[in-house]
């Protein structure tokens, strides 16, 4: 139901309403917006000055004019300050409230532009995760409300960007095809248990997906590599952490673990400064590998008061 093609969504037909990537005057401005009041014309204008702005998250809704849809849905994306001023939570909210509002609104089918990553300077990639998933979120959790959601990209690196989280979410969705109801059950009761052991881990761990994604770090490693981002890494490749010797023999572990489902750790190194081991441990699915780890394992005597509670 998500589609992507590269042009001005000023142009796109058959399309009940078009999002447009307001700033909170809803008064015009440049990048899409502009070229959407101008497709429109200054009626629109009229219109969105009787609204009295909007929120950075929120969303409201005028009618088209001279557009070929039927109702525009402006939007205030994040100014994009660094990432921890809880600009991943207010993009999502601008695509969970244009839905939200368009649902209300009988609207069936709508093409979002690429919110904050103009001149708002949101990291494309990054923006194009939170905007895909959310939406995906969203088309899960309410089936009935659409019949198409379209992207309508201006560039083609933009493009590509959502390009991969769409394939993702296929990937995954092939995944879950192949995995009886139960058992999902059985994964989520079970990530439940391994996050919370994972979690009070003192020693650092990191998971990649087999494309070298990090998609978890736990607080421990979040504290040891803040130096290079810490949280900010969620997302980013691990190759891109380390030199190109180390990049040559992360993939051949890779390739050692496909090999045999018998093959499931490997010692990488050994930091003397902290004085800990490093391994590498393979993720699996049953057999097929999803995955990989990176667990530390500290040489020091554990120091730890006993029972801590009396
Ligand atoms: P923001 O202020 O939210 O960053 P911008 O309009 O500056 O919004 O940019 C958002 C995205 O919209 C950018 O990828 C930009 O290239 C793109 N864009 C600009 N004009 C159009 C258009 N007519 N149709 C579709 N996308 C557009």
């Amino acid at each position: 139901m998500i589609e992507l093609v590269q042009g001005d969504i000023t142009k796109v037909e058959q399309i009940d309403a078009i999002v447009n990537a307001a700033n909170s005057s809803l008064l015009g401005g440049g990048g899409v917006d502009g070229a959407i009041h101008k497709a429109a014309g200054e009626e629109l204008l009229f219109e969105c000055r009787l609204l009295g702005g909007c929120k950075t998250g929120q969303a409201k809704i005028t009618k088209a004019y001279k557009l070929p849809c039927k109702r525009i849905i402006h939007t205030v994306g994040p100014v994009w300050n660094g990432g921890s001023h809880n600009e991943d939570q207010l993009l999502a909210d601008c695509y969970i409230n244009s839905l939200k509002l368009a649902a209300e609104n009988q609207i069936r089918t709508i093409a979002f532009p690429s919110i904050s990553t103009g001149i708002y300077s949101f990291p494309v990639a990054r923006a194009a995760k939170i905007a895909v998933h959310t939406v995906d979120r969203f088309l899960k959790d309410h089936p009935e409300c659409f019949d198409r959601v379209l992207w309508v990209l201006f560039d083609k690196n933009t493009k590509e960007a959502y390009q991969t989280e769409v394939d993702l979410i296929e990937k995954n969705l092939d995944l879950a095809d192949s995995v009886t109801e139960s058992r999902q059950t059985d994964i989520q009761m079970c990530a439940c248990f391994f996050q919370s052991v994972i979690e009070q881990d003192r020693s650092a761990v990191v998971i990649c997906n087999l494309e070298h994604e990090i998609i978890y770090m736990n607080p421990s490693a979040i504290e040891n590599y803040r130096k290079w981002g810490g949280r900010e890494l969620l997302g980013q490749s691990l190759l891109n952490c380390h030199n190109q010797q180390s990049r040559d023999k992360i993939e051949k572990v890779i390739e050692w673990f496909k090999t045999s489902k018998e093959h499931n750790m490997v010692y990488t190194f050994y930091n003397q400064k902290q004085n800990k081991d490093v391994y590498m441990v393979a993720l699996r699915d049953q057999d097929r590998l999803i995955g990989y780890y990176e667990k530390h394992e500290y040489r020091n005597a554990e120091t730890m008061k006993f029972y801590d509670l009396w």
